[in-house]
């Protein structure tokens, strides 16, 4: 059976992740949702994640400002601040396993996805590094992302897809796409499997060196 793990990230979106989580609960579906930290600056946005917690999902981060990728910056602090900062901001709505999705860049895997020093830190804080296998791109290609998810669904034994709970995204198309899944019965997990997660625990998981800056 195709196994799928659905991850949106961007968000929190007053107005949008509301929706969301409407047609995730119509479909009994559990999810996570890789939250912005400067979002969080916004008391509606921030008051979402009571919500996303309550239906069950989890909740991790995606950055402080998702702005330059970790291996692209050579900040002093940068990796404290965009890895540290939102993680103190979501406190006790953190999934127990300290749940982090590094900013890719249009959902690009590449050596900018991590410095030296980012790895560091993630093993020291027992962050789970979450990466993905499917981009199929909700946000900028609203006629043929569900499509070319299905077609990664397919081509793969389990799918690890990024969506984005952001105006004009996913949430327009979500109730087909969770339709058909349920149609072809592709089983929807919370769950990741090993070869999306980075470090865990305090250990390299799936550490590809092409995906650290300055390694390969
Ligand atoms: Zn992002």
């Amino acid at each position: 059976m195709k196994r799928i793990s659905l991850s949106f990230d961007n968000g929190p979106t007053p107005g949008v992740t509301e929706q969301v989580l409407a047609t995730l609960r119509r479909h009994d579906v559990k999810a996570t949702f890789f939250v912005v930290g400067s979002n969080l600056r916004d008391p509606r946005a921030a008051a979402l994640l009571d919500a996303i917690a309550a239906d069950g999902h989890w909740i991790g981060t995606h950055t402080l400002t998702h702005s330059v990728a970790l291996g692209e910056s050579d900040e002093p602090g940068y990796v404290e601040r965009e890895i540290g900062e939102p993680q103190t901001m979501i406190g006790a709505h953190s999934h127990v396993e300290k749940l982090f999705r590094p900013y890719g860049n249009l959902g690009i895997l590449g050596p900018h996805l991590f410095s030296e020093h980012a790895v560091d830190y993630l093993l020291a804080h027992k962050q789970t590094s979450v990466l993905w296998n499917s981009v199929p791109h909700d946000w900028d290609d609203p006629a043929n992302w569900v499509d070319r998810l299905l077609a990664d669904v397919d081509a793969q034994d389990w799918t690890v897809a990024v969506l984005h709970d952001i105006e004009g995204a996913a949430v327009l198309r979500l109730h087909e796409l969770l339709t058909r899944l349920k149609a072809q019965h592709v089983e929807i997990t919370q769950a990741f499997p090993d070869a999306v997660i980075a470090t865990r625990a305090g250990a390299p998981v799936s550490l590809n060196d092409a995906y650290v800056m300055g390694r390969a």
